[in-house]
């Protein structure tokens, strides 16, 4: 267990720049069943609705501003708790945990991490946050590069 909580070195600004940019965001098996229950639909309805092919994964589509479907301008993540396991897991991906020069970009783009935390406490917390809440892959082909595979 960190000595350092997970507020002390991220804590989100609802800016939604995260939630810019096409094709980032893949959903799993289960981040499909997740979301499909959230919005009350299939897992089809989801797919047809909101989702893309891309690179062999399946993602969530981009509106014609650039943003995710799901982004609302305001308001921030429209299915907060059914969205993929890529986005609960943000700013705590592979390479921000495993590389420092990762992290230094990373800070420079979020404003949610805290630009005073060094690397080791910021790997030490994401590790344990990303396996209290279940955001390790298991099969790296099938869900984001970004997470940490077991
Ligand atoms: S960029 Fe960082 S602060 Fe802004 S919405 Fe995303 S996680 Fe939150
Ligand atoms: S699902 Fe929500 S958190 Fe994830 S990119 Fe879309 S709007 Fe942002």
């Amino acid at each position: 267990m960190p000595s350092i909580q997970v507020d002390a070195v991220f804590h989100c600004h609802m800016c939604g720049l995260c939630c810019q940019g096409r094709g980032g965001i893949v959903v799993s098996a289960e981040d499909l069943r997740r979301l499909a229950c959230h919005l009350g639909l299939s897992a089809d309805d989801v797919k047809s609705r909101y989702c893309e092919l891309s690179g062999g994964k399946l993602k969530i589509r981009c509106g014609d501003d650039g943003c995710c479907i799901f982004f609302l301008k305001d308001k921030g993540c429209s299915v907060h708790e059914g969205k993929p396991a890529v986005c609960q897991a943000w700013p705590f991906f592979r390479g921000n945990i495993e590389d420092p020069s990762s992290l230094v970009m990373a800070k420079e783009f979020c404003p949610g991490i805290n630009p005073d935390v060094t690397h080791a406490d910021f790997a030490s917390v994401g590790l344990s946050y990303l396996r209290d809440h279940g955001l390790v892959a298991h099969d790296a082909s099938r869900e984001a590069n970004a997470l940490i595979v077991k």
